[in-house]
């Protein structure tokens, strides 16, 4: 069981041994491979568990298997607080450090005008807590979802205490129809399950 058996460029499989990686963690081995076969993926999963790596190695698979003709935003990864999505945006560019794949963060407290060129200039992924990302779009044109490809829904359930239900419930209606979408979440609630209902199509369910 190694990340050599699962079908990952050799830019990854060398940020990941870069990183010191030798096994995938349980929900790796289990989300890598169905991840890459395009399904949506609803996960539960806590923080320690590898999830970051779990979605984002198949994620810049993809990216790099699928090259865009056009600069476009493919990848938005959405997080419930700023240092999860600061988190996040640093692992990916971990993991993208052999590629030219570009990550951008998008949060509360830095400057608008900053990340509003940044979107602009059409990063091919995009890290965002979903209050600053709805902001962009309803202030400015600087946001375009049009070539989205993957949608994840990172720690769904502090998504939703967060009381960000309906700015994800609005980003879900302006994200292209076809797409892949993943969900992780540490509990499945209710109002979790909802969210699935809303945003994946008939998604294969994983837990670690
Ligand atoms: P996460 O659950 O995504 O927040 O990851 C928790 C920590 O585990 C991070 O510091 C990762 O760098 C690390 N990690 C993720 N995958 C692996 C792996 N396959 N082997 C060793 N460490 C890992």
């Amino acid at each position: 069981n190694s990340f050599m058996e699962l079908n990952l460029s050799r830019p990854l499989l060398r940020a990941c041994e870069k990183l010191g990686y030798v096994k995938p963690t349980p929900i790796q081995a289990a989300c890598i491979p169905l991840a890459l076969s395009g399904r949506d993926i609803c996960g539960s999963a806590i923080t320690g568990s590898g999830k970051t790596a779990a979605f984002a190695l198949p994620t810049l698979e993809r990216l790099l298997f699928r090259p865009k003709r056009v600069p476009a935003i493919r990848v938005l990864v959405l997080t419930p607080a700023r240092e999860l999505a600061v988190q996040v945006h640093s692992m990916i560019e971990k993991l993208a450090q052999f590629t030219d794949i570009r990550c951008c963060l998008v949060v509360g407290g830095l400057s608008l005008k900053v990340q509003e060129a940044a979107l602009r200039s059409m990063p091919d992924i995009v890290v965002a807590t979903p209050g600053r990302i709805i902001d962009h779009l309803r202030n400015s044109m600087s946001v375009d979802l049009d070539d989205l490809a993957v949608l994840i829904l990172d720690e769904a359930d502090r998504l939703l205490e967060v009381g960000f239900s309906a700015e994800i419930s609005e980003l879900i209606r302006i994200c292209p129809k076809r797409r892949q979408t993943m969900l992780f979440s540490a509990t499945m609630t209710e109002e979790v399950d909802e969210l699935v209902q809303l945003s994946l199509t008939k998604p294969l369910r994983l837990s670690a």
